[in-house]
């Protein structure tokens, strides 16, 4: 089960045309809807579940710089000045914090890589600066790790994704967005090449625009249009523990667990050196695109079939209008966490912060990440098909950036000035 985010009323009517269709309610396709509302351009929202029900209620809240590529560091610092003006902008808390994210080493290898980090982004305007293991025990106290050492980002943060998504949807619909639940869309209308509207289980909407915010879901959306986008699951699995004295604000990775505290007291925690990867029939189709990514990840990844493999073999992959989807089928994506995962973590930080041995797991839970063959989104439009943009494939870091990258995709859907370079995100680079 996902962690429940605040309620949303969303809406009961069904309009039969608008100006720009969103296909999914996760963080990115609200985001571009709270713009696009601003900007008085009518928008509807439509969602096969419940908004931010799969990745963006369930993601660690972690808002970084540190250790992301420097062509993706003008979004995250976009991020930054949007995520201070959210809670003003939406009218209420989304759990913001500027706490700083620290990552720790216990090798010289993995202190290589933190500084080869921080040499390819000194063009960069960041605060990231290495430490030695007697600062990281002045920043979080109490620990008996052996680190070589890490890197420290003050401005990085965190946010609440149980808050964050709820507040965004509620400031859109204020604004004038229409945001409908367990409405999957089918299929796009198009004549001549040319979107005209969406099909969905409820019936058709005409639009100018479609923009598809759809997560793990696009590709799929795009293949039944005989567009190819590259993505493939990779499964996090997550705990929270009971309120408990922690021993810092800050959001720690190490290479086999991370926490950050929550905002209730408790903290949410991961084990950041292993994620489930399901094989799926995609692996057949596109696995070599992943092929100097896998070189890398190796030892990160527990590779297998499992039910979530049986699952998507069981899903069609063609269908029209009339039939059933697969995004009916599954309304939403909810594997079973990795017992076994969650419990390493938790024992690898006990650890190293004696202070969690007395931590109580209050919730576990996990969710699918839809990465990229570069570990980037992809925020375009779509030349095959004219009125069709993406913002997708955001490979485990996508809540951080959701402020500017939802702000991006809108602004290529309204012909607005772009908010950033769309360069790094273009849908034709792999
Ligand atoms: C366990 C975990 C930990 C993570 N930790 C972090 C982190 O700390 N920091 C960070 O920055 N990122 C993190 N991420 C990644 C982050 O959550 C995602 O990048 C981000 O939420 C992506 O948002 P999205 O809107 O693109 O996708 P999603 O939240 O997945 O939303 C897509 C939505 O589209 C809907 N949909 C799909 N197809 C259709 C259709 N045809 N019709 C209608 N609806 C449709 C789906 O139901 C879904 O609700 C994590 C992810 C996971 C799973």
């Amino acid at each position: 089960m996902s962690p429940k985010i605040i309620p949303v009323q969303t809406s009961t009517e069904f309009p039969s045309s608008t100006s720009v269709v969103i296909i999914g309610g996760g963080i990115v396709g609200l985001t571009a809807a709270l713009t696009l509302a601003e900007r008085g351009i009518p928008v509807v929202v439509l969602e096969k579940g419940k908004i931010a029900g799969e990745q963006s209620s369930r993601n660690l809240g972690w808002i970084r710089k540190t250790s992301r590529v420097a062509q993706d560091i003008p979004l995250a610092q976009m991020s930054d000045r949007l995520w201070k003006e959210m809670p003003s902008r939406v009218g209420r808390e989304v759990g913001y914090r500027q706490a700083g994210i620290m990552f720790i080493a216990r090798d010289e290898t993995q202190m290589a890589n933190h500084e080869n980090w921080l040499k390819s982004v000194q063009h960069l305007d960041i605060d990231s600066r290495l430490l030695t293991a007697n600062q990281i025990a002045g920043l979080v106290p109490m620990g008996r790790g052996n680190w070589t050492g890490g890197i420290f980002t003050a401005s990085d943060g965190r946010a609440e994704p149980t808050l964050a998504s709820s507040a965004i949807a509620n400031a859109a619909m204020k604004k004038g967005a229409i945001i409908i639940e367990n409405c999957a869309v089918r299929t796009l209308v198009t004549i001549a090449g040319k979107v005209t509207g969406v099909y969905t289980e409820k019936g058709e909407i005409k639009c100018d625009e479609v923009l598809l915010t759809g997560g793990l879901w696009s590709r799929k959306f795009l293949a039944n249009h005989g567009v190819k986008l590259y993505t493939l699951p990779l499964i996090c699995s997550v705990l929270r523990t009971k309120p408990m004295q922690g021993p810092t604000d800050i959001a720690v990775g190490a290479p086999d667990f991370s926490f950050r505290k929550h905002q209730d007291g408790g903290f949410i925690i991961t084990q950041r050196g292993k994620l489930d990867a399901p094989l799926t029939l995609d692996h057949l189709l596109i696995g070599s695109q992943y092929l100097s990514q896998l070189k890398g990840q190796r030892n990160f990844l527990k590779i297998g079939l499992g039910k979530y493999a049986l699952q998507d073999l069981s899903l069609p992959r063609r269908w029209d209008k009339d039939q059933i989807s697969p995004f009916e089928k599954i309304r939403t994506m909810d594997p079973q966490p990795n017992i076994q995962l969650n419990q390493d973590a938790l024992n690898n930080l006990k650890a190293a912060w004696p202070m969690f041995d007395q931590a109580k797991i209050e919730q576990a839970w996990a969710g699918v990440i839809d990465v990229t063959p570069d570990s980037n989104p992809v925020i375009d439009q779509i030349d095959q098909i004219k009125g069709l943009t993406v913002a997708t494939g955001f490979s485990g870091h996508g809540f951080g950036t959701s402020p500017a990258a939802g702000q991006l995709a809108a602004d290529l859907v309204s012909n607005y000035p772009l908010i950033i370079d769309p360069k790094p995100y273009r849908f034709d680079r792999f």
